[in-house]
């Protein structure tokens, strides 16, 4: 079985290797497994008809393996933006979800990732 553990330095090639590639999307999301749309959604969203996305937390790394959850943490992943013009549903690396009550994807990064989120490796959405 394939080993799935990122060392730093498969994680600073990829960087690397997207920024060369001018975001080659595809080809990462598989090596990284991106894509993973898990979700974890309030009660709240759906009981009191209030922007989905407005109470979409997508925070859950519980099914992530340490590894994961530290490039997470070094990408200082946020669900809230600091930026208003620049969240993951403007990044290039951004997967979205099959609907807006869900969490999207990363092709960087795993995990849940809130439309309104941000990492340091955010990327202009190319139009
Ligand atoms: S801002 Fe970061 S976490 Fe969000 S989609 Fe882009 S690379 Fe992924």
């Amino acid at each position: 079985m394939e080993d799935k553990r990122v060392t730093r330095r498969d994680f600073l090639l990829r960087v690397g290797a997207l920024g060369l590639a001018g975001i080659g999307g595809s080809a990462l999301l598989s090596a990284c497994g991106g894509g993973q749309q898990q979700q974890q959604q309030s009660g709240a969203a759906s009981e009191s008809g209030t922007s989905a996305s407005a109470e979409l937390t997508c925070t859950d790394v519980s099914g992530l393996t340490a590894e994961e959850i530290q490039m997470r943490e070094s990408l200082q992943y946020t669900d809230h933006s600091p930026y208003p013009d620049k969240t993951c549903a403007n990044c290039q690396l951004y997967v979205p979800a099959e609907s807006p009550d869900q969490c999207g994807g990363c092709q960087l990064i795993k995990g849940p990732i809130h439309p309104n989120g941000y990492c340091t490796s955010w990327v202009q959405k190319a139009t």
